[in-house]
């Protein structure tokens, strides 16, 4: 099974400073930030999955590339954009998408097919996703039909037959024009035995390789009845990819009906969207300790501002429980005195929110003090702290690790217990997935 992350320009400056919170002034964020995979001895993912949606924005939105990244991009081809060629022993593939739940709202895909290709041809991908069209809503109830009348509202069948006539398109250009990249069809459907047919019509149209799109907001047993479905129709040589996925707990059962590949940012992502479980060890999940910056956050100013929070007590009590976690990852503090400093700074910037137990209970485990990972072993007690980006993310980078681990071990020990990664709400899910 192939972990593809998708990227979303997700870098960590190696120059800064955790103490002092500075940066070196020499430093050219293009050329001396680093990608997880570079943090890492061993990359903890097979490939990257890298969306047209994400490079170049949609509807209005301008993505997360700046236009002379965007253009270097096209110019260098993934591969050396990514550096991954510097990496030893490390051969990642590069797939391509649109990015559907960026334009999900549209009434129509916003690119063509031909640009959709040569954005592929251009970055020298491995895999190119077709052009698709999300359907959102999950209602096998459809299929029945009521009074001999269709049961399936015709925007969501539109959705459909657009997104197989875009396969069937993208597909024809990709044989007749000889490019690099292996085409992958997506499936999309609103039940088990929509997807199937999807499935099907992209094996008649000559996909040996499918996506399965929209799958994100599903229930796993939800999933689960779409793959056996899927399964049923599944040719031998057909390989699966799983758009957007978090459940790895089921992973064993997703390779038995035919997936070879997915992606996830979730390992990502909850490392500073998820309320509670921000930081992942090999069976469970923790809490990261919450010491916004005074200054920078727009929250906190506004209470400074309207008077209710002064400035001063603020600032002191934000260093504090900066000294206060310095000194308990030392052992030269108790976890009760830590947990005191870090209610009442609590108090002062969402006072409508508790989270001493939470605390309580990542302090207890101090779970960074046991990771092996290159980040936890480099960050100490950093990377627990839910503060300021170059921290953040590196705690992302350490869930990517850890889940890479997990995902190995689910597939690799038949009798083990599956490990469960915590589950993310579909709101967060499809909000970071894609957009
Ligand atoms: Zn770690």
């Amino acid at each position: 099974m192939k972990y593809f992350l998708p990227d979303a320009q997700d870098l960590v400056d190696p120059s800064f400073d955790f103490g002092r919170e500075t940066r070196s002034p020499d430093r050219i964020r293009q050329r001396d930030d680093r990608y997880a995979h570079e943090v890492f001895e061993k990359p903890p993912y097979n490939g990257i999955l890298v969306s047209k949606g994400i490079v170049e924005g949609t509807g209005g939105s301008s993505g997360r590339y700046p236009q002379s990244q965007r253009l270097r991009l096209l110019r260098e081809g993934v591969q050396e954009f990514f550096r991954v060629n510097e990496i030893p022993r490390w051969k990642p593939e590069f797939m391509g998408d649109c990015g559907a739940f960026s334009y999900v709202k549209e009434s129509k895909p916003p690119y063509t097919v031909d640009e959709v290709i040569e954005f592929y041809e251009g970055c020298n991908f491995d895999f190119g996703i077709s052009v698709d069209h999300v359907i959102l809503d999950y209602k096998p109830g459809w299929d029945v039909k009521m009074f001999g009348k269709d049961g399936v509202p015709k925007p969501t069948k539109h959705r459909q037959e657009l997104t197989l006539e875009l396969a069937r398109d993208f597909y024809k250009r990709t044989r007749s024009s000889k490019l690099h990249f292996t085409p992958v069809g997506v499936a999309q459907g609103w039940s088990p035995n929509s997807y199937a047919y999807a499935v099907r019509q992209l094996q008649r149209i000559g996909y040996d390789y499918i996506a399965l799109g929209g799958v994100v907001p599903l229930k796993t047993d939800d999933v689960l009845r779409v793959m056996q479905k899927v399964d049923d129709v599944r040719l031998t040589s057909t390989k699966l990819h799983m758009l957007g996925v978090t459940r790895i707990a089921e992973v064993r059962r997703f390779s038995r009906f035919g997936v070879s590949s997915f992606d996830s940012t979730s390992p990502l992502r909850q490392a500073f969207k998820d309320d509670k479980d921000n930081y992942y060890t090999s069976d469970d999940a923790y809490t990261a300790i919450r010491i916004p910056q005074v200054q920078g956050n727009a929250k906190f100013q506004k209470r400074i501002r309207s008077g209710e929070v002064d400035q001063r007590v603020a600032r002191g009590s934000e260093q504090r429980c900066l000294r206060y976690m310095e000194e308990f990852d030392r052992g030269k503090r108790k976890a009760s005195s830590v947990l005191k400093a870090l209610t009442e700074y609590g108090k002062l910037y969402d006072p409508k929110k508790d989270r001493t137990e939470a605390y309580r209970r990542t302090l207890d485990a101090a779970p960074w003090k046991h990771c092996p990972c290159e980040v936890c072993s480099a960050l100490g007690h950093h990377v627990i702290l839910f503060r300021g980006a170059e921290r953040n993310r590196r705690r992302g980078f350490h869930n990517v690790w850890v889940f890479y681990r997990r995902l190995q071990r689910g597939l690799g020990r038949r009798r083990r217990k599956l490990v469960l990664v915590p589950e993310i709400s579909v709101a967060a899910e499809q909000q970071q997935a894609f957009v």
